[in-house]
């Protein structure tokens, strides 16, 4: 594992990246991100922290309660939550709205012991593997166990605009197995990925805390994708005591209990919606339903959360992939920012086999862009502002 710090990475960031700071001079901006800027400005508590402070009686740690009598009371208290992440959003004061004092036991706590048990066996992803995550078992992502298993973290200044500096952790293994992997390295391990040298969740409160401290606006959770590690990522938010926002860069690819964990945790999502058809994400990253989930969770991150979507255009596939991903975005989620990528480079398997992946073979060309640009436009958006787009209320 690797901690790449070079110097003031707050400085560093506004050098390098003007956008960083320019960016929240748009009005659009700032409203679809107004709850992930206040509470990178310290002006509000994360989620984490309102999920710390509710309540409740019963110790979830007891091995006595099943699944059915977990999600029972994480239902009730969700409500408690809503209403008290209701009122910090609309006070003037919002730290004033939830008690400086922890409870013995939380919501988070329930979290936590729910998460657990949909590791074991694995149903953190809607491939269901049904693996026993605690008995070292390895599903499709490869991830062996349960601590969580870093390649490095650093603070990313290469993400969007209002993201940087971003305090990013890299984990190994992913869920998918897309063919232009551009990320393989780590998410593609030849060997599944083992606990040794991965860290616990005290552990992984400590990287998150001394990324803040040094200038991360947000503790940005990726990979291969974060989805595998979720139970010791819920975990490591009960010793984080730093005040950041969290944010979720994924595939999401995440079940319907996974989600129902998640979404009262994360303040701002990242998605990377792909695909605009099943046919294309079983060719190319092996995954099956990927429309149905996709649409399902993004349009719930949308509900719980500022949104940045991210939308790589692949060369060959804006009329079957760009085209119904942006104007679905448009209509389900209208407050998501949309980040159109134009990066893609041949990479993993269309590199080592072109003859195998010739429609991938290759950048994606000026006129693709163009178009992918003219379908946003048509579908309401406005942009770009710094790379970003959004549609006007
Ligand atoms: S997280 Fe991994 S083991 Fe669990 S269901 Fe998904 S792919 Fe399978």
């Amino acid at each position: 594992m690797w901690r790449i710090f070079g110097g003031d990475p707050v400085r560093y960031a506004e050098l390098i990246r003007p956008d960083s700071v320019r960016v929240w001079r748009s009005k659009g901006i700032k409203e679809r991100l107004g709850w992930y800027y206040k509470v990178m400005k310290n002006e509000a508590p994360a989620k984490f922290i309102i999920a710390k402070r509710i309540p409740t009686d019963i110790n979830p740690s007891s091995r006595e309660l099943g699944l059915d009598e977990l999600l029972r009371i994480h239902s009730k208290l969700k409500e408690k939550f809503s209403r008290v992440w209701r009122d910090v959003r609309e006070s003037p004061k919002p730290w004033k709205e939830i008690p400086s004092v922890k409870p013995k036991h939380s919501f988070l706590d329930v979290k936590v012991a729910i998460a657990c048990r949909l590791a074991s066996p694995c149903r953190l992803c809607e491939r269901k593997c049904g693996v026993e995550r605690d008995a070292g078992e390895v599903g499709a992502c490869r991830v062996r166990g349960l601590k969580a298993c870093v390649d490095t973290y650093f603070h990313h200044v290469g993400e969007e605009a209002p993201l940087v500096p971003s305090g990013t952790i890299f984990y190994t293994g992913c869920n998918f197995r897309c063919v232009y992997c551009q990320n393989w390295s780590i998410s593609q391990p030849v060997t599944p990925v083992g606990e040794e040298g991965c860290l616990d969740a005290k552990e992984l409160a400590t990287i998150q805390e001394w990324l803040r401290v040094s200038g991360a606006k947000n503790i940005n959770h990726v990979g291969g994708d974060p989805t595998p590690n979720l139970p010791v990522i819920i975990d490591s938010l009960r010793y984080l005591e730093v005040n950041v926002p969290q944010l979720w860069n994924s595939n999401m690819y995440l079940s319907e209990l996974s989600m129902e964990v998640l979404e009262d945790l994360i303040d701002i999502w990242l998605p990377d919606v792909k695909y605009g058809n099943d046919g294309c994400a079983v060719k190319y990253s092996g995954v099956p339903n990927y429309v149905k989930v996709i649409e399902r969770n993004v349009a719930r991150a949308a509900k719980h959360g500022d949104v940045i979507v991210r939308h790589l255009v692949l060369p060959n596939h804006v009329r079957c992939c760009t085209e119904p991903v942006i104007k679905w975005l448009a209509k389900a989620a209208p407050n998501a920012v949309l980040n159109i990528m134009d990066q893609y480079h041949p990479d993993y398997l269309v590199e080592s086999h072109p003859e195998e992946w010739r429609e991938l073979a290759r950048h994606v060309s000026r006129e693709e862009m163009s178009e992918a640009f003219r379908i946003a436009r048509e579908s309401g958006y406005v942009g770009p502002v710094e790379d970003l787009w959004f549609i006007p209320p």
